[in-house]
C-alpha cells in the first residue's frame, strides 16, 4: 500500500516511519517545496543512525526502511496513493485548500473532519496520531458525518496491521484525548497530539 505524508516536519517524520518500519507499506513524504520534503526525510536518517549506533537497529534494517520513504511534492507523488494522512498545519483554510487540490485526505487535532470533508469527492475521516507517531500506539479514528463505514473499517484495519491500536470516537471539538488536555494544560501549551486525515 503506497501512503502519501503531507507535511514533513515532526509528526509527518513519525507517521512515515510508523508506516514505512512494516512491511507492505511504502511513503511518499510530501512537503511545500522538495527540499523540505528531503530535509524530513534527512531527519528520519539521522534518527535512525542514532539507533544503529547504539544497536538497536542494523544498517540494513535502517537503509530498507529508508528506501521505502520517496520525498517530494505531493502533486507529484501523491496521484496513485491508497491512503493519505494529513499532517501539516493545524488551519482550516490550509486544510481545505490541501484537500480539496488533493481531493483526499485530512488533518485536525480539533478541527471539524465533516467541514473539512464538505465537497471532496472521496471519502475522508480523522486518523489522529499522536506524537511520536512511530511509537505511540493510540490512534483516534474519527468519523465525519459523511464518512463511509467501509472507511472507518478499513482505516481501523491499516492502524491495527501498522501496530497500533485504533479507538473510534465521535467527532467533537478536541475528540478524546484533546478534551482531556485541553482544561489541564491551556494555561501552558498546546494540546500535544498529532492529526491526520485519511481517505
Ligand atoms: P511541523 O511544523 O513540524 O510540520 C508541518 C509541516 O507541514 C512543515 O514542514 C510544513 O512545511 C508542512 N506543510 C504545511 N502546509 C503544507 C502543505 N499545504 N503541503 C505540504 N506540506 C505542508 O508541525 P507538526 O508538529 O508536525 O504538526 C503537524 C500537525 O500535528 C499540526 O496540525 C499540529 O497542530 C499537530 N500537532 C503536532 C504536535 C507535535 O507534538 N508535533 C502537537 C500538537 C499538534
Amino acid at each position: 500500500m503506497k501512503v502519501g505524508i503531507i507535511g514533513a516536519g515532526t509528526m509527518g517524520q513519525g507517521i512515515a516511519k510508523a508506516f514505512a518500519q512494516v512491511d507492505g507499506y511504502e511513503v511518499a513524504l510530501c512537503d511545500i517545496k522538495q527540499e523540505w520534503a528531503e530535509g524530513g526525510k534527512a531527519k528520519i536518517a539521522k534518527g535512525y543512525d542514532r539507533l544503529v549506533q547504539k544497536g538497536k537497529l542494523t544498517q540494513e534494517a535502517v537503509d530498507a526502511i529508508l528506501a521505502k520513504i520517496t520525498p517530494g511534492l505531493k502533486e507529484d507523488l501523491c496521484a496513485d496513493c491508497d491512503l493519505i494522512v494529513e499532517a501539516a498545519f493545524e488551519n482550516m483554510e490550509v486544510k481545505k485548500t490541501t484537500f480539496s487540490e488533493l481531493d483526499k485526505i485530512a488533518n485536525t487535532s480539533s478541527l471539524s473532519i465533516t467541514e473539512i470533508g464538505n465537497g471532496l469527492t472521496r471519502p475522508m475521516i480523522g486518523m489522529h496520531f499522536f506524537n511520536p507517531a512511530d511509537r505511540m500506539k493510540l490512534v483516534e479514528v474519527i468519523a465525519g458525518v459523511n464518512t463511509p463505514a467501509e472507511t472507518v473499517d478499513a482505516i481501523k484495519k491499516i492502524a491495527e496491521e501498522i501496530g497500533k491500536t485504533p479507538v473510534q470516537v465521535n467527532e467533537a471539538a478536541g475528540f478524546v484525548v484533546n478534551r482531556i488536555l485541553v482544561p489541564s494544560n491551556e494555561a501552558w501549551c498546546k494540546p500535544s497530539n498529532g492529526t491526520s486525515g485519511a481517505w
